[in-house]
């Protein structure tokens, strides 16, 4: 009995956090994306991908969340893209306090779509909001068709599902049409996009997407 409350005062500062990380971006006029996936999904490489087909459209951003090393942010940083990485040193998900410190180092005028990429983990991120306007689900073809039974929460909790690697469909058993049925059953509305980032096909959809999400966030801003 005495438990409950404890876990709920956690919850609800985090999402204080949040609210105010929301409203400093929604100041700035940028769109923050929060990216979930297992490890090894490819997430980083989607944001490089994506950076690069939205070159000239939107100005990308990004914090880099890890629970060790700053591989992923020098990668990004070799891009010219302006990043931060936090290092969580062992959490297993980003909080809305870690990237509220983030969003200080970086150029906030120089930004429009700000990817946060959450650590590798399909449990946990999803019950921290950070302040993002999106949320986004990162699942691969070496992954296996099933994981939208597995993690049911977070396909449900999302705005858009990316199917990455698809290149790699001729050598992995992997029924798409199985994962689509899957992934509409956990949520009807989210868009599914199915990419790789080795040979670019899908990636101007998905690209699409995000010049419209970040439309819709100045209009309603
Ligand atoms: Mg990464
Ligand atoms: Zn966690």
């Amino acid at each position: 009995m005495v438990r409950v409350p404890v876990v709920r005062d956690i919850l609800s500062a985090n999402e204080r956090v949040a609210q105010e990380n929301r409203r400093l971006l929604e100041s700035r006029r940028i769109c923050a994306v929060n990216l979930m996936a297992s490890p090894g999904a490819g997430k980083t490489s989607l944001i490089l991908r994506t950076a690069g087909s939205l070159s000239g459209r939107l100005r990308c951003g990004v914090i880099e969340g890890d629970v060790a090393s700053r591989v992923d942010a020098d990668r990004v940083a070799a891009a010219g893209i302006p990043v931060v990485q936090i290092n969580t040193g062992g959490a297993c998900h980003l909080e809305a306090q870690m990237v509220g410190a983030a969003l200080e180092e970086l150029p906030l005028d120089q930004i429009d779509l700000l990817f946060i990429e959450n650590i590798g983990n399909l449990i946990c991120p999803v019950e921290f909001g950070l302040g993002e306007q999106a949320r986004v689900l990162v699942s691969s073809i070496p992954e296996g068709d099933d994981k939208p039974h597995k993690y049911p929460a977070a396909f449900a909790a999302v705005d858009a599902v990316v199917l990455n690697k698809i290149d790699l469909a001729p050598y992995v058993s992997f029924d798409r049409e199985a994962f689509h049925r899957l992934v509409r059953g956990m949520n009807a509305e989210a868009p599914l996009f199915p990419v790789s980032c080795a040979t670019g096909e899908g990636l101007e959809a998905w690209a699409e997407w995000l010049v419209d999400l970040v439309a819709r966030v100045r209009e309603g801003a």
